[in-house]
């Protein structure tokens, strides 16, 4: 029989609770938000574009800044969810497997309108300029995978 066997659960899920904010937040945020940094950073600073490429580019970063912003305020709110979630279960409770799917999905969704993007960012470009744009793309992903 151990004396403080009942105050451990308790240090636990406090513990717990308190990182998992921290921990959650961090592990779901910025994981999904910029894998495409360096691809604007080649579309933006390394293919010479001519004004009509970046008149266009323009269009669409002002676009996709708007959607990002709402998917990034929902993936916070997701994730505020969770915490609370998290703090009230003491665990992984049936809060917490909700609010981990719903914070998923806004990260699914996130994933599918930066790709989007990408895809809306390639097609202005010349041929040449194309070519350029998929190494970075491969390199991107295998990069991101490691
Ligand atoms: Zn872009």
């Amino acid at each position: 029989m151990i004396g403080g066997g009942r105050a451990w659960p308790i240090a636990g899920a406090a513990f717990v609770a308190a990182i998992g904010g921290v921990f959650i937040g961090r592990a779901v945020l910025p994981a999904a938000p910029r894998p495409g940094a360096a691809l604007h950073d080649l579309v933006h600073h390394r293919l010479s574009l001519d004004s009509a490429q970046q008149i266009a580019l323009d269009r669409l970063e002002q676009r996709f800044a708007v959607r990002r912003t709402v998917l990034e305020r929902e993936l916070r709110a997701d994730n505020a969810r969770l915490a609370a979630a998290i703090a009230a279960e003491h665990g992984n409770g049936p809060g917490v497997i909700a609010a981990v799917d719903r914070s998923h999905a806004a990260m699914g969704e996130l994933q599918k309108a930066t790709l989007a993007h990408v895809f809306a960012m390639r097609q202005l470009l010349r041929p040449d300029q194309a070519a350029l744009f998929d190494q970075a793309v491969v390199k991107a992903l295998t990069d991101d995978a490691r």
